[in-house]
């Protein structure tokens, strides 16, 4: 089992990365932004809570998220491993996440990082914005606020997993293929960690 952290900024790509790495690794990709959407889109008392902080940039509060996390992982039968996508975001998500991980006698391998510069990510935003439906992708001001935050609270997420040598940083600019090879050097990598190790 390999557990992966995608990680990065607003905008970084990791949403289609991580649909690219499941196909190739048969990992289980979970998404609390895709989470989050479904739920507003169905308009269940979560997407409720969540729609306030999500149309203003916002993170939706630890406990709702976790609890959704929790559940989704819970929820999955047998996987060859997950890819999280948009989540830990914050130091208690991080610690929730490996409380979970330790529960189910698993780990997080690594936490890899795709790296963005601001005007990119602004650029990329909008442009998804003319186009997903997307309403926090439409307006400068919430793209703006969502990466203010991210610098803020997401960010010392990397150092976490830095701390514990589990992070890796892979260059976010360049085509879909480009930096999916250089995604799956490091998950290669940490295959071979894994398998050394048994
Ligand atoms: P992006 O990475 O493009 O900002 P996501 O789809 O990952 O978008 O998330 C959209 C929104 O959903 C976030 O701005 C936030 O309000 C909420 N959200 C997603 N994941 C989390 C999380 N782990 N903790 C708190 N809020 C979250």
């Amino acid at each position: 089992m390999i557990n992966i952290i995608l990680f990065g900024p607003p905008g970084s790509g990791k949403g289609t990365q991580a649909a690219i790495l499941i196909e190739k690794y048969g990992l289980e990709h979970i998404s609390t932004g895709d989470l989050f959407r479904y739920n507003l889109k169905n308009d269940t008392e979560l997407g409720k809570e969540a729609r306030t902080f999500m149309d203003k940039g916002m993170l939706v509060p630890d406990d709702v998220t976790i609890k959704m996390l929790e559940a989704r992982v819970l929820e999955s039968k047998d996987p060859a491993g997950f890819i999280f996508d948009g989540f830990p975001r914050t130091i208690a998500q991080a610690d929730a996440l490996m409380d979970l991980m330790k529960r189910q006698s698993s780990e997080i391998n690594a936490l890899v990082k795709l790296e963005v510069s601001r005007d990119e990510i602004i650029s990329r935003l909008l442009e998804r914005g003319k186009t997903s439906g997307r309403t926090d992708d439409q307006n400068e001001q919430t793209i703006s606020k969502r990466i203010d935050v991210y610098l803020e609270e997401t960010a010392p997420v990397f150092g976490y997993y830095d701390r514990l040598e589990k992070s890796y940083s892979v260059d976010g600019l360049g085509t879909i293929e480009e930096i999916a090879h250089r995604l799956h050097a490091v998950i290669d990598h940490l295959c071979e960690l894994q398998n050394e190790e048994s």
